[in-house]
């Protein structure tokens, strides 16, 4: 009962080659959960597993985060596959703004009949949720305005950060229970992401933890190891330990 995290991405919003970052959970290599769906997720997502994903996560909704949904959605509703629709957990405060900055196009399909949600199973979630037997948590990240953008933590096992400036604060709160932290960090930051030298300001332990992604380049991700970070890298899978026994169901 392995459980990992690939991430399928690891870029920024520029095209660098590294993909839209973009992570999913395994267990036994299977994949459980898709964390954000820019517009290469997708494609990267079916060449590993041969198949859509059966749950997706939202951090929030820049493009290079949902921008792979409207293709998603024509593949499953006019797809070879006929898959059912995936979970989409998103996170109730966005939920008004996913349906005016992807649900609400006229006409979503030109042959009528369709609506944008018709293709995803909703989940809005605001504590977190319930996904094969886990508890997930949701808590608020710093990413442009407050209360729209999140993280995501499977107690014991892993924390994503998705976008943000640094919250060691916040993740001395939701990730206490352990595991690797993926967390937003290039090597120079800006008012909407984390760099480098703003992670001098975590304690070491959550340093140590910390599995940095959404880069601009390959370069920058060699300087980032070199000051002492495991960086994640597009395509690796990273081991976890398993989730804690409060995260499960059966536990
Ligand atoms: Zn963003």
């Amino acid at each position: 009962m392995n459980w990992s995290l690939r991430f399928l991405g690891t870029g920024s919003a520029e095209h660098s080659g590294l993909g839209h970052s973009a992570a999913v959970l395994e267990h036994d290599g299977q994949p459980v959960l898709l964390i954000d769906c820019g517009f290469d997720v997708i494609p990267r997502f079916v060449q590993r597993y041969d198949g859509l994903p059966p749950a997706i996560f939202l951090t929030h909704l820049h493009l290079d985060h949902v921008g792979g949904l409207e293709a998603l959605f024509s593949r499953i509703m006019f797809g070879a596959e006929r898959l059912p629709p995936p979970a989409l957990f998103v996170p109730a405060a966005l939920v008004p703004l996913m349906q005016s900055r992807l649900a609400d196009y006229p006409n979503v399909a030109a042959e009528g009949g369709f609506n944008f949600w018709d293709a995803f199973r909703l989940v809005p979630c605001s504590r977190g949720f319930w996904w094969q037997q886990h508890w997930f948590d949701v808590f608020g990240t710093r990413h442009h305005r407050p209360g729209t953008s999140f993280g995501l933590v499977l107690r014991g096992c892993f924390t994503y950060t998705g976008d943000t400036r640094p919250i060691a604060d916040i993740l001395d709160d939701v990730a206490e229970a352990g595991g690797p932290i993926a967390h937003d960090c290039a090597l120079h930051g800006n008012p909407s992401h984390t760099g480098v030298d703003d992670l001098d300001t975590y304690p070491g332990d959550l340093r140590t933890r910390l599995l940095l992604y959404h880069y601009a380049s390959e370069d920058d991700a060699q300087a980032l190891q070199e000051r002492g970070y495991r960086v994640a890298r597009p395509g690796q899978a990273v081991e976890l330990p398993p989730p804690a026994p409060d995260a499960s169901r059966s536990g």
